[in-house]
């Protein structure tokens, strides 16, 4: 003993002592008051080796905290801020390499013992850090616990994991399944449980949205059974409202699927040693067995609800908003959504003649990420026609069908769920009678408990009068739902409904409202052909498929029929008289519009067709020109005699311009003033024709 002595000194003495007192957990502060007791002999050895009992402080806040980490535990800063003020002669603590289990901490207080020259003392010894032997001892027990800190946290997962990788690890079960006598999972032994999740999962299939789900549950007053991890009742059926998160919980859950799942998350600690739960894609899950054991649904559909949740994000995600009807024709703009990526697609318009036609385009990763491409760009004038015929054609084609089927299902879904709030009555009944019978059974000579349960029971008798309330008050609202009379409305309406988008053709505004109250989404996926899934209001899915737009010069093009025709025509007729000529006959051009000489022009041109110009001149025929040189005379004179019949002209162009039939001469002669050459009276020129020429000269 005397070498401790003589590490303690009076500038020692002269400081205080301080006890750290810890527990890890909860648990341990409980149940382990064994260990307190030794930390609290240590300060008998601080009065031993010379302080007095008023120098020495407990330090004991850090009841329950974890020593792995230092941020949030005072007791340990305010420890070290001690001790480096100098104000600390000895630190005592059980186990002083559990002063912090964390290197870094425990080194360095280690560092600030050593510069203040303050003694450590724990059960095994006294400790002067400024010796080096001693030093090195601390530093080994502290390296030590650590290390035994990681062995044990490694073997412990360990056997987790290996338990977990069989399937075997016994975890607690979300609400719908328990374990059997074999600790075997096993849907709920209680059918009313059972009922409530595969009502929640029909209903899902029907609504296609987790949201939709909790307001029909909550509407229809349909409770859900949970359980609450931590407290007094965690190993009891809650029956409660279905809210939001706790759809998406049970959706996202593979256990209801059958499945058993293990490491979906992964648990990252930041410098602060706070801890973050990060949830990981199912292909980097730790273990996951399909068919473990019996489920809700198949894994399937539990994949499928996924995606269906994973589309539901990206429609109403933050930047994917719908956006409000705008002016434009675009029928769908503001409710597309781009099938390959997933976002919103923009509108952009182009002009065909007097009309606008819009194309949807996805480009958002473009403008984003700077890529070279659109993501899709489609045409969208046939999608445009396709939706609005597909919504006159179902709104008039269900006027009969859906609107009976949907009866149909109402009924069917009423009386599910009346049956499901009757059993809410039946249980809160049997919990009344349980709460009547410990009171009955209580023994009367103990007031105070006979009086709990006759408040116990009270409260039950209240609730099962509210589930009574509630449960007529919903039977009401339901059958107010089936009046007959409400077929005939539909009927009506449906009759309404073509008429209205019919009369409102113009409108481009009323359509598109009227498709935005139908209709939730519209997607499109550009590949071999176009395919467009309708996401009605109410989750229904229409998927049509369109051949791809042809590119415009295809879809114009005029057939080969009318091109011979006017190939023959050409030879006696020009463009406008041809135009009119097939026009008569009910023709149209590629295009769908009336002929005109410039459609005829163009295809001529298109076509190769020989003009009738070439063709005319191919026979021999002559220009105005050239049959006033021969005949001597002017070009207006010609087309004078031509208008009396002294020359044949045809017509080759729409300004009315002729090409001449020889007029047999072989050479050319001069007109000679008022006296006519034989020629011109050969081809029957008389003196008034040359009187009209210097008239009209
Ligand atoms: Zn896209």
């Amino acid at each position: 003993m005397t070498h401790i002595h003589q590490k303690v000194t009076a500038s020692h003495l002269g400081r205080d002592a301080y006890l750290y007192i810890r527990q890890s957990t909860m648990h341990q502060v409980l149940e382990n008051t064994e260990s307190t007791q030794r930390q609290y002999q240590l300060r008998e050895r601080a009065l031993a080796l010379g302080w007095q009992s008023e120098q020495i402080r407990v330090i004991d806040c850090d009841q329950a905290q974890s020593g792995a980490f230092q941020a949030g535990r005072n007791g340990f800063c305010e420890l070290v801020s001690e001790v480096s003020m100098g104000k600390v002669g000895l630190v005592m603590g059980l186990e002083v390499s559990r002063f912090a289990r964390n290197n870094a901490d425990w080194h360095r207080l280690l560092e600030i013992c050593a510069f203040t020259n303050t003694l450590i003392l724990d059960q095994d010894g006294l400790y002067d850090i400024t010796s080096f032997n001693d030093r090195l001892l601390l530093g080994l027990k502290g390296t030590m616990s650590e290390a035994e800190l990681h062995i044990l946290r490694g073997r412990l997962l360990q056997g987790v994991l290996n338990k977990a990788r069989r399937g075997e690890l016994k975890i607690p079960l979300p609400a719908g399944f328990e374990y059997d006598e074999l600790d075997r999972v096993v849907l709920s032994r209680n059918s009313q449980v059972r009922q409530v999740f595969h009502q929640f999962f029909a209903a899902f299939r029907r609504l296609g949205s987790a949201m939709a789900v909790a307001k029909e549950f909550r509407c229809e007053g349909i409770k859900v059974p949970h359980y609450s991890r931590t407290g007094p009742k965690s190993s009891q059926a809650i029956w409660g409202d279905l809210n939001h998160s706790q759809a998406l919980r049970i959706l996202h859950n593979p256990r209801y699927a059958g499945a058993f799942s293990f490491g979906k998350t992964r648990t990252r600690k930041d410098p602060d040693g706070r801890v973050h739960h990060e949830k990981l894609p199912m292909k980097e899950w730790t273990v996951l067995i399909r068919d473990a054991h019996p489920g809700y649904i198949n894994w399937e559909e539990y994949e499928a609800n996924g995606r269906r949740l994973l589309a539901n994000a990206f429609a109403y995600g933050k930047d994917n908003r719908k956006t409000p009807p705008r002016e434009g024709p675009a029928l769908l703009q503001g409710i597309v959504i781009c099938g390959i990526c997933g976002k919103r697609m923009t509108v952009r318009y182009h002009q065909r003649r007097d009309k606008l036609i819009p194309d949807y385009i996805c480009q958002r990763d473009k403008i984003e990420q700077a890529q070279a491409k659109d993501c899709q760009r489609i045409p969208g004038a046939d999608i445009d026609k396709t939706v609005a015929d597909t919504l006159v054609d179902m709104v008039n084609e269900t006027n009969i069908n859906t609107t009976i089927a949907v009866q149909e299902e109402l009924q069917s879904r009423i009386d599910q769920a009346d049956q499901i709030r009757g059993q809410q009555v039946e249980r809160a009944r049997y919990e009344v009678d349980l709460a009547r019978r410990r009171y009955m059974q209580v023994d009367p000579e103990k007031r105070y408990v006979a009086e709990v349960l006759e408040a116990e029971w009270n409260e039950k008798l209240r609730l099962l009068e509210e589930a009574q309330a509630a449960y007529e008050k919903a039977r009401q609202r339901d059958q107010l739902l089936l009046k007959e009379d409400q077929k005939d409305t539909l009927r009506a309406l449906s009759k309404d409904f073509a008429h209205m988008w019919n009369a409102t053709d113009a409108q481009y505004r009323n359509h598109k409202r009227i498709v935005r109250l139908l209709v939730e989404d519209v997607t499109l996926i550009k590949s071999d052909s176009v395919t467009i899934q309708i996401r009605f209001k109410g989750g229904t899915v229409t998927t049509l498929t369109l051949p791809l737009p042809q590119p415009a010069c295809k879809t114009w093009q005029t057939s080969s029929e009318i091109v011979a025709q006017i190939d023959t025509l050409l030879d006696d007729y020009t463009y406008s008289r041809m135009a009119s000529i097939l026009n008569e006959q009910g023709l149209r051009s590629g295009k769908g519009s009336l002929f005109s000489s410039t459609i005829i022009g163009n295809i001529c041109r298109d076509y190769g067709l020989k003009s009738r110009f070439d063709r005319l001149r191919g026979k021999g025929l002559l220009t105005t020109k050239e049959i006033a040189e021969q005949l001597g005379v002017s070009t207006t004179t010609v087309k004078i005699w031509r208008r009396h019949g002294l020359l044949t002209g045809h017509v080759y162009n729409d300004k009315n311009e002729c090409l001449f039939e020889a007029p047999g001469v072989d050479r050319p002669f001069k007109c000679q003033g008022r006296k006519l050459s034989q020629r011109q009276k050969n081809i029957g020129v008389t003196p008034e024709h040359t009187k009209e020429v210097q008239y009209e000269a």
